[in-house]
């Protein structure tokens, strides 16, 4: 088996990890970095980027590059409306009601676009592990439905992975701590991201942890509070030049960037500049945009989003029946718990002095990889018992929801019931599976629907149908029937649709192996591109400084060369006519060579 990865897919940023020689490690990807922007980029002429690179493009081409698409992943158009009217890209409804980005003429799924990240990633621990890559463990927010960890599940399958686990960030952020201190204890991981926020309350006795209760918002995250600020910056650019820029996409992205800076320099600072030049032009002229803003004032407006997390922790606690004294240590996970005001609200509310130790950003993956360790037989004796973060029922008699699994169930997990005919002779049921905490079925989510047919005639009530819901490792649920008179069943086991259906998966999956060669190959032809202009830079260095040294038919012929490998560089976009033109350069550059030393030594 090749090693397998663990990835922390994140909102804004991912990181992958590996275990060496029993220890994680994070990889280092193409640009020499430990973290990759979760941003892809796509150029007029339809070429991709990912990373730090797209990330750049962000600016400049705003309508053209996917931030954030963690945030759409397995959701449904209708159900991220507001996440939505705040992208610069265009989000369309498809046919089936998802998402679909639309760039480069083109409409993607939020999974596709994900799996270009994955596919960047694969590639950079390909290239640094010197091997091939086909198996990771990719972490989700302990919130993610069923429907968003499918959807990332596919978006491994298209970036060619085998995601042989999906675990939840929290509990790998506790498994990292885990390997790193085996003595008992509880801890509360707090884990405020990008986009998310989840809070995990586990218990460690040694070498096995359980996680008592996770809770989390899934629309929580560093990104709103960047929204926050950025309401704030169009309020003011309104009051002093009269200008509504909020549907101004380039603006509203350069206005979103210096919010994220700021916030990020307040981290550090007690105040901080926001200075727009050139922000927009109207016939007057051009309009800037410069503040100030202090720490005090940034945690006032951020203040009531703080207050949310906070809420969830007490939640978190009172779901694992613990109080504030049973909490031995605090983790923080995340970028946005490197704000000053986040550390010192959660160390007042625990009371006690945080667990610094661990890298927010790098934890999570660390602990992805240490589960694939596990997986793999390099890491032994570390037991992690998860749980679900919500109820799963079925719809019953009265629109109601009847639980069969409750929330904070140690998965995997397995529960049944029974259901019957409500009516004399009823030939089929349906099975309705919701998932959500409400008594009330319409306030629950749907994960999906499907009918037990051919029942036997009976009388109401008489049939016993068995439902059974089975919830694997990675919190992905099943579900079955079965008419237990009958023995009948019937298209049972559903899989909560993600909007990619087998033949979309095998579609994308295709493009993404065709683009993948297209790289390689567009590769191969810039490395010769490189090697061509190479050469024709040391001709170049050749005229000028050897000027004096050749004679004129040598310089001529020099200057000719160097004009026509300029000009065939230009305009050659295939690998083999760029080959031939690096032999007949090099075959240049060694003539004058010889040129320029036998006139140097006739000379002496
Ligand atoms: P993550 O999803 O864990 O990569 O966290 C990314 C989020 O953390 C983004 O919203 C960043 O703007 C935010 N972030 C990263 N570093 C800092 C910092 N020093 N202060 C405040 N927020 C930060």
């Amino acid at each position: 088996m090749s090693k397998v990865i663990g990835i922390d897919l994140g909102t804004t940023n991912s990181v992958c990890a590996y275990m060496d020689g029993g220890e994680p490690r994070v990889l280092i990807n193409e640009e020499g970095q430990r973290v990759t922007p979760s941003v892809v980029g796509f150029s007029k002429s339809g070429e991709r980027f990912v990373g730090d690179i797209a990330k750049r493009q962000m600016l400049i081409n705003p309508e053209a590059t996917i931030h954030s698409v963690k945030r759409f992943i397995g959701r449904r158009h209708r159900e991220a409306r507001d996440d939505i009217a705040k992208m610069s890209c265009s989000i369309v409804e498809t046919r089936d009601g998802d998402i679909g980005f639309e760039v480069a003429e083109r409409t993607y799924g939020a999974p596709e676009i994900s799996a270009m990240i994955l596919q960047k990633l694969k590639r950079s621990a390909e290239d640094f592990l010197g091997a091939a890559v086909t198996d990771a463990i990719i972490t989700v927010p302990a919130h993610f439905t069923d429907r968003q960890r499918q959807a990332t599940k596919d978006a491994g399958t298209i970036a060619g992975l085998n995601v042989v686990r999906i675990i939840n960030e929290p509990t790998a952020a506790a498994l990292a701590y885990l390997h790193e201190r085996r003595r008992r204890a509880t801890i509360a991981v707090y884990d405020f991201g990008g986009g998310t926020f989840d809070i995990s309350v586990v218990d460690i006795d040694h070498d096995v942890g359980e996680v008592r209760a996770t809770r989390g918002d899934n629309t929580l995250g560093g990104g709103d509070i960047d929204n926050l600020l950025v309401s704030w910056l169009l309020r003011e650019v309104l009051d002093e030049h009269g200008i509504d820029l909020s549907t101004d996409k380039a603006a509203r992205q350069r206005l979103r960037d210096a919010a994220e800076r700021a916030k990020v320099e307040l981290s550090a600072a007690l105040e901080t500049e926001i200075h727009l030049p050139f922000l927009t032009a109207t016939p007057t002229g051009p309009k800037h945009l410069q503040r100030a803003l202090s720490r005090a004032q940034f945690e006032a407006m951020a203040q009531p989003l703080f207050d949310r997390t906070l809420e969830e922790c007490r939640r978190a606690l009172a779901d694992a029946r613990l109080t504030i004294a049973d909490i031995d240590e605090v983790v923080l996970v995340g970028g946005s718990s490197r704000i000053p005001r986040i550390k010192e609200m959660v160390r007042d509310f625990f009371e006690r002095p945080l667990n610094q130790t661990f890298n927010p950003d790098e934890v999570v993956a660390v602990g992805a990889a240490i589960q694939a360790g596990i997986l793999e037989g390099d890491v032994k004796a570390v037991t992690l018992l998860d749980v679900t973060s919500f109820s799963l029922g079925l719809e019953v008699e009265g629109r109601r929801m009847a639980k069969l699994i409750p929330k904070n169930t140690v998965i995997p997990a397995h529960r049944s019931q029974f259901v019957s005919t409500v009516i004399d002779n009823q030939k089929t049921v349906k099975v309705h599976v919701l998932q959500g905490e409400s008594a009330l079925a319409n306030e629950n989510v749907s994960l999906g629907e499907f009918e037990l047919c051919g029942i036997a005639p009976a009388p109401r009530g008489a049939p016993r149908i068995e439902v059974r819901f089975v919830i694997d490792a990675n919190g992905i649920l099943n579900v079955g029937a079965r008419d237990s008179r009958t023995g009948l069943v019937g298209n049972l086991t559903i899989r909560a649709p993600t909007g990619m259906s087998t033949d979309d998966l095998e579609r994308a999956r295709g493009e993404a192996i065709e683009h993948e060669q297209a790289r390689a190959r567009l590769d191969d032809v810039k490395e010769v591109r490189h090697q061509v202009e190479r050469i024709l830079v040391a001709l170049e260095a050749m005229a000028r400084d050897q000027a004096a040294n050749l004679d004129r038919a040598g310089a001529h012929q020099l200057e000719h060369a160097i004009k026509r490998g300029r000009l065939a560089l230009g305009t050659a976009s295939e690998r083999r006519p760029l080959e031939d033109l690096s032999a007949w350069l090099r075959q240049v550059q060694a003539h004058m060579s010889e040129r320029l030393s036998n006139r140097n030594s006739s000379v002496h």
